[in-house]
């Protein structure tokens, strides 16, 4: 097999010119081959450079004859380097023979050929190389016949998959990692070596565990790969709040829904309509309240009372423990977990006050907030589907009417506080805002209009009952 056709390019004809006068034995290997024979290329944004001799050198060297001579970045102690041209970004490593001491991550690295480098590779479809070598320019180099795994869709390690496992626990994300982006199937003696195994992710970084659930949920249908962290055990040790969701419990012959189960298929209702990667964490953690909140009522059956706002403080957790940044992402994934009932309460009775709350409340999130609500129906009814959709194409009509009257969406008090104080010569104090609560209730409750006259008029007449007087300046 030849694939001249991968390597056509600019930058492949500078890297192959270098390696040809230099005589270095070098192809390129990794994901940028496998994404090539898949034709999934535009997913390829960094290309691998294995080198029989030193990585940082001809990394070096390549910069030199680029145009525009780029920054090199160097990896000493990983002896790796890094280059970025237009972009693209290129790695380059030596090839290198690995060996693991036990309960490291981090190998003993001795220099190597490239059959070696290509065995210390995770998977057989991630070790197939191209070669750049002017004797065999475009063959592609492939011991462990991963061509047939590309072709029949599996994920299997090269070497002895309990070994490959135990080597470097973060392959076992990996594995599931690429099977759901790729919906390829992990080989049976994989999935049981991961399987007993899961136990040893805990000495990965959160930072990497992150790194593939985001791939993950990034996933056209992530649902694949939290089936398979769950079925390995690896999910109840990284995000065993979801393994409590699973389950269904009968009492007096009502059963209520697994939650679980119902999670992963909004999560996959919800990647079907956005690539909002936080949206997609909204849906995996909306329920995740619910197993605490769980109670049995015989009259009203099951319920999962507060489970919203349990859940939105969880989420908090949640980030703090997986090291993700608790920043304005976290806040909107906890502010949509908070709400994330609330139009469907409103669905059943649609007054203006309870849109207009709901919008003032949601802010600029208001329509992820209903695409959320949307991708929440999971009912296999198709005539409860039918009507949930309408109900919810109704809250949106009534929101776009009340957005559009009452402008309430980011609201500004249209009294300041400021002018409080000039109106009844106040000093900072409780009135100020005793009087601004009073007049932003008014607007959202539809006593008075969103506008600056009616909101004095209020603030006014709420002064005098409080017993304050009107500046000489007001009267
Ligand atoms: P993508 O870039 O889509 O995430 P990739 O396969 O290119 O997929 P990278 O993380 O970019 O993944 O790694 C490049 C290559 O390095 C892989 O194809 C694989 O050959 C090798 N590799 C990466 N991580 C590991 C690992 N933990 N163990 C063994 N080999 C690995
Ligand atoms: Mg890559």
């Amino acid at each position: 097999m030849n694939y001249k056709e991968a390597i056509e390019g600019e930058l492949f004809d500078y890297l192959a010119k270098l390696v040809r006068e230099k005589n270095l034995e070098t192809y390129v290997i990794g994901g940028f081959v496998r994404d090539f024979i898949l034709k999934r290329r535009k997913e390829t944004k960094d290309i691998d450079i294995v080198t029989v001799g030193s990585g940082i050198d001809l990394a070096l060297q390549l910069s030199k004859e680029l145009p525009g001579t780029p920054k090199v970045q160097v990896f000493k102690t990983y002896g790796t380097a890094m280059l970025q041209y237009k972009n693209t970004e290129i790695e380059f490593v030596g090839a290198r023979k690995e060996s693991y001491v036990e309960e490291s991550r981090n190998p003993i690295v001795e220099k190597g050929s490239l059959e070696d480098d290509q065995c210390r590779r995770d998977f057989t479809i991630n070790a197939l190389a191209i070669s750049l070598n002017p004797d065999n320019y475009g063959a592609l180099i492939d011991p462990f016949n991963g061509m047939e795994d590309l072709k029949n869709k599996i994920i299997r390690t090269p070497l002895d998959p309990a070994i490959t496992y135990a080597d470097d626990p973060l392959r076992m994300l990996r594995a599931i990692r690429f099977s759901t982006q790729l919906n390829f199937t992990i080989e049976k003696s994989s999935l049981e070596a991961i399987s007993q195994q899961a136990s040893r992710i805990d000495i990965i970084s959160k930072e990497r565990i992150v790194t593939e659930l985001h791939k993950i949920l990034g996933a056209e249908k992530p649902s694949i790969g939290f089936k398979l962290l769950a079925d390995t055990g690896l999910l109840e040790r990284i995000l065993p709040e979801l393994i409590a969701l699973k389950g269904v419990e009968e009492e007096q012959g009502q059963r209520h829904k697994d939650n679980f189960y119902h999670t992963l298929q909004v999560v996959d209702n919800i990647a079907e309509k956005t690539d909002n990667i936080w949206l997609r964490w909204t849906a995996l953690l909306h329920d995740i309240g619910k197993a605490r909140t769980k109670r049995f009522d015989p009259k009203i059956g099951w319920t999962f009372h507060n489970h919203e706002f349990v859940g939105s403080k969880m989420v908090y957790k949640i980030f703090k423990r997986l090291k993700m940044p608790l920043n304005d992402k976290m806040k909107y994934v906890q502010k949509l977990v908070l709400l994330s009932s609330r139009p469907v309460v409103l669905s059943e009775d649609v007054t203006d006050s309870a849109v207009r709350r709901l919008i003032f409340d949601a802010g600029d999130d208001i329509e992820d907030l209903m695409t959320h609500c949307e991708a929440d129906i999971t009912t296999r009814n198709k005539k409860k589907l039918k009507k949930y959709l309408e109900n919810f194409k109704l809250v949106r009509e009534k929101i776009a009417d009340v957005e559009a009257r009452d402008h309430v969406r980011n609201f500004q008090p249209p009294i300041s506080g400021e002018l409080i104080m000039q109106t009844f010569d106040l000093k900072p104090g409780r009135e100020i805002g005793k009087i601004k609560e009073v007049i932003k209730e008014a607007i959202l409750e539809g006593e008075i209009q969103n506008d600056f006259d009616q909101a004095y008029a209020l603030m006014v007449k709420t002064g005098e009952e409080l017993g304050l007087t009107l500046s000489a300046t007001s009267k």
